[in-house]
């Protein structure tokens, strides 16, 4: 069996007095596609949170590519080839698209940092055209795709992408999947915070269910069934299927 890229393993976090993961373990295999998915509050966001260095862990540990990460700071987890990109796009909203996207690549060798910023563009042609529109007055599905350009230019191993498509209409959703998509037929590793829960299914290799922060079911996507879906999203998965499937 090969190593997994991310280990997690035991992991509690806290803010403040109040626990939000507890004792949480899953593993990522490298080229995979994991979904993960829970209620709102379930503690999706503190996981990829925590494993991208942002909040610190009260206990258990997060290996990278089998290096200890945990407690190590963002920018070094970052250049390590582990990239999230937080609900809410992690975009400047009050800088242009191309100083959005000098800004992804600033860690770069300035001789690397032309060609890093082609690629991105070449693979959200759109953006090309909107170089110099503030990034805030894209519309959702262009920041998205811009969140996504930042992510991708510098070429990640590990992507964690949280809820992309939050307030997207579906068929905008849809073109932010497919680029994830291509992102993972690519090599990268992908994790997939999602509230399409059967769209971020489809495209999942293997999927980690967190309830009220505990895993409570993880395996592969395929056996995800219905039954199982019921059993640990209860309520959310059928907000989410009269909304957003
Ligand atoms: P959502 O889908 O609503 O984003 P989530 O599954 O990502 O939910 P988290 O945002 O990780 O869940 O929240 C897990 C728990 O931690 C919740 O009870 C939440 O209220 C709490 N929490 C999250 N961020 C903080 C914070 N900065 N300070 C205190 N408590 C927090």
């Amino acid at each position: 069996m090969t190593e997994p890229l991310l280990s997690v393993e035991s992991l509690d976090v806290r803010y403040g007095t109040s626990q939000a993961l507890f004792d949480v373990s899953l593993q990522v295999n490298t080229g995979s596609v994991t979904a993960v998915l829970g209620a709102n509050g379930a503690g999706k966001s503190t996981l990829a949170r925590t494993v991208s260095g942002l909040v610190p862990a009260a206990a258990g540990r997060v290996l990278f590519d089998g290096q200890r990460v945990s407690g190590r700071p963002a920018q070094k987890i970052r250049k390590l080839g582990l990239t999230y990109i937080p609900e809410g796009r992690g975009i400047f909203p009050g800088l242009s698209v191309i100083d959005n996207l000098r800004m992804a690549v600033g860690q770069e060798k300035r001789s690397e940092r032309a060609g890093a910023i082609d690629r991105a563009i070449t693979l959200f042609p759109v953006l090309g055209q909107r170089r110099q529109q503030r990034a805030g007055s894209l519309s959702g599905g262009e920041q998205q795709m811009l969140a996504l350009a930042r992510a991708l230019a510098v070429p990640p191993r590990l992507i964690i992408a949280d809820e992309m498509s939050l307030g997207l209409a579906p068929i905008v959703a849809e073109s932010v999947f497919q680029s994830l998509s291509e992102a993972a037929r690519g090599g990268i590793t992908v994790v997939l915070i999602e509230q399409f829960v059967h769209r971020a299914l489809a495209l999942a290799d293997s999927c980690v269910i967190l309830t009220r922060g505990r895993v409570g079911w993880s395996g592969p996507a395929a056996e995800a069934g219905q039954e199982v879906l019921d059993r640990y999203l209860g309520e959310a998965e059928q907000a989410t299927n009269s909304t957003a499937v």
